[in-house]
């Protein structure tokens, strides 16, 4: 749970720290709001992601389902800054399927963290392996840095890929090109 007292206090310390003054009329709100906006995206912290993925439906065949462009905007945790892009999950269901906006729910879950992408990537294909107790998970993710694009490190719209890979999808090259190519689709 965010502590918005506790973080009204440091954003007013923060602004005073940059130099400038906390009274004036367009700053004199901003704790207040930055610190339920740290509680709208943060509440991640405080959920579980198999109260999505534990519903659950009955599948008769194991091939490939795939959920694309799933949109996710998260806080990096090296500067506190947003990064945002989509994840790409694709998994092998072993007996049981899952509603598909329960995939971007379980995205949001781990994306509404103080994170780093490696980790997302690999907590979202966990997540699914675990609760849908399928048979692979691949799971891609491509995002933007708001901590790296506005400070001119890297050229704006650049952005990161990450990839996850559990089960069949670990050693299986077919597999991982089918997905790929999937996604071009
Ligand atoms: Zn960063």
């Amino acid at each position: 749970m965010v502590d918005e007292e506790k973080v009204q206090q440091a954003i007013r310390l923060l602004l005073e720290g940059i130099g400038e003054d906390p009274k004036r009329e367009g700053l004199i709100d901003t704790p207040r709001r930055v610190a339920r906006m740290y509680s709208e995206v943060l509440a991640g912290m405080d959920e579980d992601a198999g109260q999505h993925l534990g519903r659950t439906f009955t599948a008769t065949s194991g091939d490939m389902v795939l959920e694309r462009d799933i949109t996710f905007f998260s806080t990096c945790e090296h500067h506190l800054m947003p990064f945002f892009g989509k994840a790409h999950i694709a998994y092998l269901p072993d007996g049981k399927v899952t509603g598909l906006s329960k995939l971007a729910r379980t995205v949001e879950v781990f994306a509404r963290r103080l994170q780093m992408q490696e980790r997302l990537t690999g907590q979202i294909a966990d997540a699914v392996m675990d609760e849908l107790s399928c048979k692979g998970v691949m799971v891609m993710v491509e995002a933007e840095h708001t901590c790296m694009t506005m400070r001119g490190v890297k050229k704006p719209g650049s952005s990161t890929v990450t990839v996850a890979m559990r089960g069949a999808f670990e050693k299986d090259e077919k597999l991982q090109n089918q997905f790929y190519q999937m996604l071009r689709h």
